[in-house]
């Protein structure tokens, strides 16, 4: 589509998701074109109320549980390419791991100054009773009128930040919620932004963060049975691991044999970072005893991080070179409105 000279300007990007797939004999799988086809049909996109919109296929289409971390930074470097010629961008892609996605984009993108709006769908375009296309709709205006310089999701009539977010519903439309924070915007008759919560924009380009090395991040959540054996064959080869407590961070510790592996495993410098697998609320190490013994073995606390934040900043900060005492720093600050820090008293 070609841009009027006044209106924004937005690129869409397509990474794959159930939004563009179509069923064929294995269940649903992304089709090359169909949603370029899609979207040409959409006669609404072409009203001069809506910015202009250019979509570019991002090969291979994927599934987002095939994502990998390398998709990512090839997502965020398709970004910074274009980014001189777009007043936003949207970025199509399935809702597996699109919080996943999200997250590792607001950390390779330190500094953006125009919005990141990543969206899907429960329901295939193909389908009649399709989520997508108010999606495609609203995450296009959004992205080329709201300003906000951040990476987000827009899904089920809110926008959230992307490295606050959780896939916590396969079926219902409102597939994602962040629990320790409000949505930037919400959208019904008029959009609402919360402006009092949008982070104010870097200045220029932002700098690619470029990831050098491929290291061995691991998440595992704990359950009970967890024992020792299992934990040290996770950790083999690692260099960071998030660990999925329970509550306020805590985990079993009755078995010592376990807490022995996380200091053996921290003080040969692998990170450990504690994230609470309750959808809100924030981890507080030493407010049980199941939890002051994690940080006795040297583990990080996550604080109210997300484990898909945890796990993608644990991944981009140990992928970008810095040390494991830089890592385990870095981790408990806020890098970008993923972390809330508890009030010191
Ligand atoms: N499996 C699909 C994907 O993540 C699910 C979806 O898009 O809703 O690509």
């Amino acid at each position: 589509m070609t841009a009027a000279p006044n209106r924004p300007r937005v690129c869409v990007l397509h990474v794959g998701g159930t939004i563009g797939m179509v069923r064929g004999d294995e269940g649903f799988g992304p089709k090359d074109g169909f949603l370029e086809t899609y979207l040409a049909s959409m006669k609404e996109l072409e009203r001069a109320e809506l910015p202009a919109y250019t979509l570019t296929l991002l090969p291979p289409l994927l599934d987002s549980a095939d994502m990998q971390p390398d998709d990512w930074v090839r997502i965020a470097r398709a970004i910074v390419n274009a980014y001189d010629d777009f007043d936003g961008f949207v970025i199509v892609h399935g809702t597996d791991t699109l919080a996943y996605t999200a997250s590792a984009l607001s950390f390779l993108l330190p500094g953006l100054t125009k919005p990141v709006i990543l969206t899907g769908a429960q329901i295939s375009l193909a389908e009649v009773r399709s989520d997508g296309r108010e999606h495609l709709i609203t995450s296009i205006q959004l992205a080329g009128t709201s300003r906000i310089p951040e990476v987000c999701i827009y899904f089920g009539q809110r926008l959230l930040r992307g490295n606050r977010a959780q896939k916590v519903h396969n079926d219902h439309f409102a597939a994602f919620d962040s629990g320790n924070m409000p949505a930037l915007a919400t959208v019904g008759v008029g959009i609402d932004v919360r402006s009092e919560l949008v982070r104010a924009p870097g200045s220029g380009v932002p700098k690619l963060v470029e990831l050098p090395s491929r290291p061995l991040v691991v998440a595992l959540r704990v359950f009970p049975g967890l024992q020792a054996s299992m934990l040290e064959t996770v950790l083999a080869g690692a260099h960071g691991l998030v660990l999925e407590t329970y509550g306020a961070g805590n985990a079993p510790t009755r078995d010592t044999a376990l807490l022995d592996v996380l200091s053996q495993a921290t003080a040969r410098g692998v990170v450990v970072v504690n994230a609470s697998q309750c959808h809100g609320g924030r981890v507080r190490q030493g407010l049980y005893q199941t939890s002051s013994s994690l940080a006795r073995a040297g583990v990080v606390s996550g604080h109210d991080m997300t484990p898909e934040a945890a796990l993608t900043k644990l991944y981009c900060l140990l992928a970008s070179g810095l040390s494991p005492a830089d890592v385990r720093a870095r981790m408990e600050e806020d890098l970008a409105g993923e972390l809330t820090r508890p009030a010191t008293h």
